[in-house]
């Protein structure tokens, strides 16, 4: 075990907390360890790419997985892995990808460990036809606070309660994960713009129906009769008899920049932003059109560029990310709208179709969900984006735990119809409160009051 004092952020690098660090190598080092852990609690982390205050714990224990990353065995005849929790999807991908698999789910970034993908029930760009990442964990084992590891199947409540639950039911040591077999490393790319938000919402939902998977960046910063505009993206595996002869599985991705300093905290800003999202719709292709990516560009095009989140400066960056039910649409225009009114910009607004969710508290649920990267000085960004949680809660809608920093607890109980059920499971596992973290102080998660 290493244990160290630690300035901990997310991804977005706001609101950084000091912790005790601890990183054990082992099982029994980290249940020693959770067993020692004082009146401030304690909380696993991954690689820390929540981008707000999940795995974080200001004063108390932050425990580190990164050591506990063994893959311990692959069935290739099941398309299975066993992993431990502090194994990065990078890694595993690695791995398997040559074997002639691929991870069922994947976010926009590799660099995230299994357990923080159970705990977050990350979803990917294929969720509408398979669901977020828990849907694929055959099972799960959880390090509760006194001491057992419990095995837990999908139809176990506690898995439920924790695929999703930010880490406050114990921490996630292992897990059995079923792979998506695949004959090439290349994907099937489709491409096509469309001129405004209805045309974009329009091809992303007769693409959902052709593609395993499908999403559309949309420039936020364009308005008038073209706000909405953006390009959609359609994608499936390669097979090898496909057009310009797909190679075998390979995997070997690299990061080909990286930002070696601090930048200033200007560099993103409206202006490059607007000149950034023109540039990137000018530069689709007009009419669609297919083309072949590799596995890499395809799912985790931002991990190119190394610590890219350094861009945004000293003071960080929001990601404001949210889900409305198909019938409200009509959100999505006018949260452009208001962006737009008030000037705030975003380099990536992702736009996307949910299908059914899995988890009590898990994100997803079935409609769709639009995702923007904000720079946390913009001024009156706070008032702004309090507004669009009522707007988002009055519509039925809610925001992404994993992504936020900023919301208050107040709307949270609207936004998460099962939080009940979920803090009921929760307490039973965690009866003395002892899992705990920035983020669920914040939002009074667990039930304690907001701080
Ligand atoms: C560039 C980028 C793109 C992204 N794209 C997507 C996307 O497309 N879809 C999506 O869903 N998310 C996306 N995310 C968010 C990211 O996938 C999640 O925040 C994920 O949880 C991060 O995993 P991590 O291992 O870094 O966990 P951390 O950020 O370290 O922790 C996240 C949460 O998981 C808990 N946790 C971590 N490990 C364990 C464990 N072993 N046991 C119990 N709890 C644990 C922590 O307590 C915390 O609550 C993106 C993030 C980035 C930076």
């Amino acid at each position: 075990v290493t244990a160290a004092p630690a300035l901990l952020s997310g991804w977005g690098r706001t609101a950084a907390t000091r912790a005790t660090l601890v990183r054990p190598a082992s099982v029994d080092a980290l249940r020693e360890a959770l067993l020692a852990v004082d009146g401030r609690g304690a909380v696993a982390r991954g690689l820390g790419r929540a981008y707000g205050d999940a795995a974080q714990n200001g004063g108390g224990t932050v425990l580190g997985l990164d050591r506990l990353d063994r893959l311990e065995r692959f069935d290739a005849d099941a398309g299975e892995v066993v992993a431990e929790a502090g194994l990065s999807l990078e890694r595993l991908l690695r791995t398997v990808v040559p074997l002639g698999f691929f991870v069922a789910v994947t976010p926009g970034t590799r660099h995230v460990t299994v357990g923080g993908a159970i705990a977050a029930d990350v979803h990917g760009k294929n969720h509408h036809r398979d669901g977020s990442f828990s849907r694929h964990v055959r099972w799960l084992e959880l390090l509760t606070p006194d001491g057992r590891v419990r095995r837990l199947e999908p139809s176990d409540p506690l898995f439920g309660a924790t695929a999703g639950g930010m880490g406050l039911t114990g921490v996630i040591t292992r897990a059995a994960l079923r792979l998506l077999p695949i004959r090439t490393g290349d994907m099937r790319v489709t491409t096509e713009r469309g001129r405004d938000l209805d045309e974009v919402v329009a091809l992303l939902e007769a693409g959902d129906r052709e593609a395993r998977y499908s999403v559309a960046w949309v420039d936020c910063l364009a308005g008038g009769d073209r706000l909405g505009r953006g390009v959609v993206m359609l994608g499936d595996h390669a097979e090898p008899g496909d057009r310009d002869a797909a190679g075998p599985p390979a995997f070997a991705p690299a990061s080909r920049l990286g930002i070696p300093v601090q930048a200033p905290a200007k560099l993103l800003n409206t202006w490059t932003a607007r000149a950034f999202n023109a540039v990137w719709f000018a530069k689709a292709p007009r009419r669609r059109r297919e083309h072949r990516e590799s596995l890499g560009a395809f799912f985790h095009p931002l991990d190119g560029v190394r610590d890219w989140n350094r861009l945004y400066g000293r003071t960080g960056f929001v990601q404001y990310q949210f889900v409305v039910p198909f019938d409200r649409a009509d959100v999505l225009r006018s949260t452009l709208e208001r962006l737009g009114r008030e000037r705030i910009g975003s380099f990536l607004a992702v736009l996307k179709r949910f299908g059914p969710g899995t988890g009590l508290l898990s994100f997803p649920m079935p409609g769709w969900t639009l995702a923007m990267d904000i720079p946390a000085n913009v001024p009156g960004l706070p008032g702004v984006l309090d507004a669009l949680d009522e707007q988002v809660a009055g519509a039925g809608g809610r925001v992404y735990l994993a992504k936020d920093s900023r919301a208050s607890g107040r709307l949270l109980g609207r936004m998460y119809p099962e939080l009940d059920r979920w803090r009921a499971l929760q307490r039973e596992c965690d009866p003395g409160g002892v899992m705990r973290s920035d983020l669920a102080r914040r939002l009074g998660l667990t039930g304690e009051p907001a701080a």
